[in-house]
């Protein structure tokens, strides 16, 4: 009897023991939240201008600058993004060095895995991308001899899912430079300098691993036509383009950085990014023909274990597919097959792959026009 008892206490003990620390760790979060609450929060601002005299410019909302006395200890530098006291101002601390390179979704890829066989149909846009990056990367000497600059980049130019993005890659890869990738609407910020800064920080990330391909997707988001009104934050989408037009009036002349962007609407970007000297160069991408939808279907599956596909009658009933469907189209019939648990892939997986997603695409019209 004495046992039972002794079992029941030692349950109800290790029970409240643990019901303790539960509630201790709760009253420790209510501690945090409170004294979170009782502190005031902290100014984000950017450091327009150091002063001569050391005295620091720093811009801290739209049209709100403010000049501050010299700060040895944190020695702000123009750029760097500071938290300031809510009332004096002071710099506390510096942001920006500890986040640098924080761009989004910027990414670096030492040497991107794509090639020039895993491209289909893309002869012509093949040709001309290696004539502009190819040359001027790995023969810079020649353009010297001959006394001219060499081209900085290129624009890719056509609809969504085409290869552009593939393209840049396999370019870097066949000149075994680093690809620094990025999408334009990332760098539209809110916050003024921000965008501009972002624009610096890649081309120092280029500067710093050379040789380098820099690549912006979706360039329109900052590149678009000037207008004659002038939001505030269509001012900062200015202000970061026009960093981007110095930057790349400035590292015309730096051996081993390429730049190349790419777009679906070239039909909206500002005449400036088109200037000779800039993105003279426009590379056009259409969507594939029957014969390069033929390349692209056989390229996809490689890999697959196939049984009996009719590949140029899949090529025939894709009229209008980019190469970004065609590979959901290979992926979607190996998911078919995977689905009735068959080793193989059939010629009624792809069909029944087909049917999916042009009713799929229809239905996506559907929904946008009505
Ligand atoms: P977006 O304008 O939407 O960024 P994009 O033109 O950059 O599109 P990609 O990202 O290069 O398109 O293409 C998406 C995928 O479609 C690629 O990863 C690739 O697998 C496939 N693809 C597109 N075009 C081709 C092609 N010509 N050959 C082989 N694969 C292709």
């Amino acid at each position: 009897m004495m046992e039972i008892d002794n079992k029941k206490f030692q349950k109800r003990l290790s029970f409240l023991e643990k019901e303790n620390a539960q509630l201790k760790n709760q009253v420790s979060n209510f501690k945090d939240l409170l004294s979170n609450l009782k502190k005031r929060p902290l100014i984000i601002g950017s450091v327009e201008r150091v002063l001569e005299d050391k005295r620091v410019i720093v811009t801290h909302a739209p049209g709100n600058r403010i000049i501050l006395p010299p700060n040895k200890l944190m020695g702000p530098l123009a750029g760097d993004q500071v938290t300031l006291h809510p009332q004096s101002y002071q710099i506390l601390e510096i942001l920006s060095r500890k986040i640098r390179g924080h761009v989004a979704s910027m990414e670096l890829i030492e040497i991107p895995n794509a090639t020039f066989q895993d491209i289909g149909g893309l002869d012509a846009q093949i040709q001309a991308i290696r004539e502009v990056i190819e040359l001027p990367l790995l023969h810079p000497e020649l353009f010297e001899q001959i006394g001219i600059d060499p081209p900085s980049g290129a624009l890719l130019s056509g609809p969504p899912g085409t290869g552009k993005t593939l393209l840049a890659k396999a370019i870097a890869n066949s000149t075994n430079a680093r690809f620094i990738h990025l999408v334009g609407s990332d760098l539209v910020q809110k916050f003024i300098g921000e965008g501009s800064r972002m624009v610096r920080e890649v081309f120092t990330l280029a500067k710093e691993n050379t040789p380098a391909i820099i690549f912006i997707d979706e360039i329109d988001a900052i590149a678009v036509k000037r207008t004659s009104e002038v939001y505030k934050g269509d001012r900062e989408v200015q202000r970061t383009f026009m960093q981007l037009l110095s930057e790349l009036d400035g590292f015309a002349n730096t051996e081993n950085i390429m730049f190349l962007a790419a777009t679906n609407r070239v039909d909206v970007l500002d005449p400036a990014i088109l200037r000779p000297g800039r993105f003279d160069r426009i590379i056009k991408f259409i969507l594939p023909n029957e014969e390069a939808r033929l390349m692209i279907l056989k390229i996809h599956s490689r890999k697959m274990n196939l049984k009996n596909i009719n590949f140029k009658e899949l090529a025939k009933k894709t009229e209008g597919f980019s190469g970004a469907h065609i590979k959901a189209l290979v992926t979607e019939a190996g998911i078919k097959a995977l689905r009735k648990r068959e080793s193989f892939i059939e010629q009624s997986n792809f069909n029944e792959a087909l049917a999916e997603i042009i009713d799929k695409e229809h239905s996506v019209k559907d929904y946008i026009y009505t």
